[in-house]
């Protein structure tokens, strides 16, 4: 083989936007019996939008000046939410110092003499800062299947922001032509199992694996070898490289990081997951071909 990708199928796989790293990568799309799909940016679009915001004790200005100065800094699909929404409303970022990334978990700085955190609720209650009378709040939002994050400093939460991310209109069919494949589809996500669950659902995934940290993906994939099946995974994002390079069929989604191309056996240029039943489907027959 040679080392620049091979097209599959020549016309057909171009045709479809389909990358094959090399021809050892036909035979494991034959013998995978499991796909695990990546929720952020994979099965949804990763586009977020930033869109409510509840507050306790601080004004909407000052959440949004905070928020969005911290989340400014980082490139996380929910920090340039919130960072894009704050902006339309703040005008110009406050300046951050001591800014770190928890990675899976959030952001901190400090911010117009606040030491302030932006993440989940367990981050922030780590600070010693509480959801409070934001709790309700916080709490119908996950349910209607949004993704929630909290704001807090001085010592409490000041607020929750809502954003929402869409399911890819194809993902529903793409899920439905996996299973028709013989696969069993699993949800993988580091957000929260009622969002997750809710993603599921309408995309028709029975079986969920949820709240797990970037650097803890791969070590679901070796769970599932251990039982014994043979796993594709699909990501996007730089945390999925290490999973994909685990897989014993990596599929990167085109819309991602260049990492996670480098780390995939098979690239799909387009960002439609039907693509990748397609890939294995055309592997499948490319390889019958070959025999
Ligand atoms: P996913 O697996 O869906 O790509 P991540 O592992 O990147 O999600 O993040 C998991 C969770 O950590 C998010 O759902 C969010 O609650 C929190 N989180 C991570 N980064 C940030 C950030 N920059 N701002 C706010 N919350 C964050
Ligand atoms: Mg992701």
């Amino acid at each position: 083989a040679t080392p620049t990708a091979l097209l599959v199928g020549t016309g057909r796989g171009a045709q479809l936007g389909i990358l094959i790293k090399g021809p050892e990568v036909l035979e494991q799309t034959r013998v995978i019996d499991t796909i695990v799909l990546d929720k952020t940016g994979t099965v949804t679009t990763g586009v977020m939008t930033l869109e409510e915001v509840h507050l306790s004790g601080a004004d909407r200005q000052t959440l949004l000046s905070i928020a969005g100065s911290l989340e400014n800094a980082s490139e996380h699909p929910i920090a340039r939410a919130i960072a894009q929404g704050a902006a339309a409303e703040i005008g110009a970022f406050a300046e951050v110092d001591d800014f770190r990334n928890h990675e899976g978990h959030g952001v901190s700085g400090l911010v117009d003499g606040r030491h302030a955190l932006v993440g989940k609720p367990s981050l922030l209650a780590d600070h010693g800062m509480a959801l409070g009378d934001l709790e309700a709040a916080f709490e119908a939002a996950q349910e209607a299947g949004k993704t929630v994050v909290a704001a807090g400093w001085d010592g409490a939460v000041r607020g929750v922001l809502v954003v929402a991310d869409q399911v890819k209109p194809t993902s529903a069919e793409a899920v439905e032509q996996l299973t028709g494949l013989g696969l069993e589809v699993i949800l993988l996500t580091g957000d929260n199992d009622r969002v997750a669950r809710h993603i599921a659902a309408q995309v028709g995934i029975d079986r969920v694996i949820s709240e797990v940290l970037p650097q803890d993906k791969v070590e679901v994939v070796e769970r599932l070898q251990k039982e014994g099946r043979s796993v594709a995974m699909v990501g996007d994002g730089v945390n999925d490289a290490p999973a994909l390079v685990q897989a014993d069929l990596g599929l990167a989604m085109g819309t991602g990081t260049d990492v996670a191309l480098e780390a995939a056996d098979i690239a799909l240029v387009r960002g439609d997951l039907r693509s990748a039943a397609d890939a294995i489907r055309l592997s499948r027959k490319t390889l019958t071909t070959i025999k």
